[in-house]
């Protein structure tokens, strides 16, 4: 579905949650998109006609229709055009041998094996940089480095309009999510904090359903908290029990279910960022045979 939400600015829709993602469609002089993962709802922002395709960061939900951009100059930051050439990283696992038993190729298997097209090259023409202002007639809008979900993740600001398009700071039930190696706890709280500061009137994200328009900085506060509130109840569970990361990952602190091996993953990815920041301030110990204690009288906080 498409929604007119100004003159020239337009949301297309996905209707499949977390594979694909929402866009951003600018009808003007310049007609431009922002990310490519809308699925069937692509089609009717005619991309084929669009001239410039930006990509927020280079996750495969938010990039899998850019093929469908045949005659668009391409743009991303400089941080995701690397990442775009690297299967492990457009599907979010970079890092799975570390911390998963068996191959991420005999775990895909599961669901039909990972999709062919990661592993071939992707194209990215022009590298966007934070605060680059990208005019397409009427519409103007500027790039915000935001880096936290990956290294390069950027939001981009609507300034007539008071809008920010925030890509996978995503606002849904599920996030923060930062499961990958180059995923960062504090560049994403500092990222919220900005777009915080910067008090949009309306955001739209790559994963929730229209845009949101009232108590959008509670939302954002309530959001950036969450993975506060992770780390205390690692903190609380260390306390209890010196635990691995894989004894962690089976209470459940950060997903409520691993539906697939994938949320496992982002489980422990998530909690081994979690650990080095509780290592960084004192607040555990590791212990020998990978295990990590809660040290007492020492808050996590
Ligand atoms: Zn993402």
């Amino acid at each position: 579905m498409i929604q007119r939400i100004a003159p020239t600015i337009r949301i297309v829709y996905t209707e499949d949650g977390f594979t694909e993602s929402n866009c951003v469609l600018v009808e003007d002089d310049v007609r431009l998109m922002i990310d490519s993962g809308a699925g069937r709802a692509l089609a009717e922002a005619r991309p084929e006609t669009v001239d410039v395709l930006v990509n927020s960061h280079h996750h495969v939900d938010h990039i899998r229709g850019n093929d469908d951009f045949t005659r668009a100059r391409i743009f991303a930051h400089e941080l995701e055009k690397e990442a775009m050439g690297n299967p492990e990283k457009l599907m979010a696992v970079s890092g799975w041998d570390e911390l998963m038993e068996g191959s991420l190729e005999e775990h895909a298997s599961q669901f039909g094996g990972l999709p062919a097209r990661i592993y071939e090259p992707w194209r990215v023409d022009e590298t966007i940089t934070e605060g680059q202002v990208i005019d397409c007639g009427r519409t103007r809008f500027e790039v915000l480095h935001t880096p936290g979900h990956t290294a390069g993740h950027c939001s981009f600001y609507f300034p007539e309009e008071s809008l920010v398009f925030m890509g996978d700071i995503c606002l849904t039930a599920a996030g923060p999510w930062y499961g990958e190696e180059h995923a960062d706890i504090d560049e994403f709280i500092r990222s919220i904090d900005r777009i915080i500061e910067l008090n949009p009137h309306r955001v739209v994200t790559g994963h929730r359903p229209g845009v949101i328009e009232s108590d959008i900085q509670r939302v954002l506060t309530e959001y950036r908290d969450r993975m506060l509130k992770r780390e205390q109840r690692i903190f609380n569970s260390l306390k209890e029990h010196p635990s691995t990361i894989h004894e962690l990952a089976s209470r459940n602190l950060i997903y409520r279910a691993h539906p697939t091996t994938f949320v496992l993953f982002w489980e422990k990815s998530m909690l081994k960022k979690h650990l080095e920041r509780l290592l960084a301030v004192g607040a555990i110990e590791r212990l020998e045979g990978e295990r990590f204690r809660a040290r007492e009288m020492v808050s996590a906080r």
